[in-house]
């Protein structure tokens, strides 16, 4: 790893409280927050929000959207409406499908995002904003 070249000259603080930390430590030793050496531990406790809103649109037949995450957690956001989610960070299958129609999206979830659900009015098609 190109880090442990630099390892001397590398001081670490903590990302919470700000105190100087040694390389080595996995956690602050004043308030105990995982430090970025502690990656597995800060892999699998960063979470973030994932607002899924579906632009609301008039048309005859409006039946809900269908949401699958990684093939789970299945939802159904109706027309105007919104989800909320909490999830780990990492990529993530976002499926959205209405009646015959599917949109699959891969979504790297490294911060809290909005996904905005809307159909094209012209081609029909489902379209997934990301922001
Ligand atoms: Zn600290």
């Amino acid at each position: 790893m190109e880090q442990v070249y630099f390892e001397k000259e590398y001081f670490m603080f903590c990302s919470n409280c700000g105190s100087q930390l040694s390389d080595e430590s996995l956690f602050c030793s004043k308030c105990g927050k995982p430090t970025k050496n502690n990656i597995h531990t800060l892999e699998s406790t960063t979470k973030h929000k994932v607002t899924i809103f579906r632009e609301s649109q008039i048309y005859l037949v409006n039946p809900p959207v269908n949401i699958s995450i990684n093939n789970k957690m299945d939802r159904s956001i109706e027309n105007g409406g919104s989800v909320e989610l909490e999830l780990e960070e990492g990529r993530y299958k976002f499926e959205f499908s209405m009646s015959f129609r599917k949109k699959t999206i891969d979504v790297n979830v490294n911060k809290d995002i909005q996904l905005t659900v809307k159909w094209n009015r012209f081609t029909g098609a489902l379209v997934v904003d990301v922001s």
